[in-house]
């Protein structure tokens, strides 16, 4: 099964992970705008079991548009975040940032959500889809 390792800028909290991710999908909501510094989030969802977690990390908790948890573990020495979970919701998944994979050839996102906020110079492929 395929092995893949999603590490943060200094390398100290990593995410092992086993299989091919449940869901990998674009977001550009502010949120994850301000949380990545880019101008959208990539992120891919995998089953708590196929996640194994190594490092230290602290947790910055925030809250939803529905009111749900967004718990976000990032590395305490250079602050990136390396995982996240929503509490109350997607409770057995964990989300990793497709960036902390460090792998141009990362399985491609199928879904583009909070088109809304979406920056207008940022294209897409026709065949994701897409919610506003
Ligand atoms: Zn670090
Ligand atoms: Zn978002």
């Amino acid at each position: 099964m395929k092995t893949r390792i999603a590490a943060c800028s200094c390398g100290q909290l990593k995410v092992r992970t086993r299989g091919e991710p449940v869901r990998v999908s674009v977001c550009h909501c502010l949120a994850c705008q301000r949380r990545t510094g880019s101008a959208f989030g990539v992120q891919a969802r995998f089953g708590r079991d196929a996640v194994e977690i190594g490092g230290e990390s602290r947790e910055y908790v925030r809250i939803g548009d529905e009111g749900n948890r967004v718990v976000h573990h990032f590395c305490p020495a250079c602050g990136a975040t390396v995982y996240y979970a929503v509490a109350g919701y997607d409770e057995g998944r964990i989300a990793v940032p497709v960036g902390a994979f460090a792998d141009p050839a990362f399985p491609a996102p199928s879904i583009s959500v909070y088109e809304v906020r979406k920056h207008s110079w940022v294209g897409l492929p026709a065949e994701l889809e897409h919610q506003d």
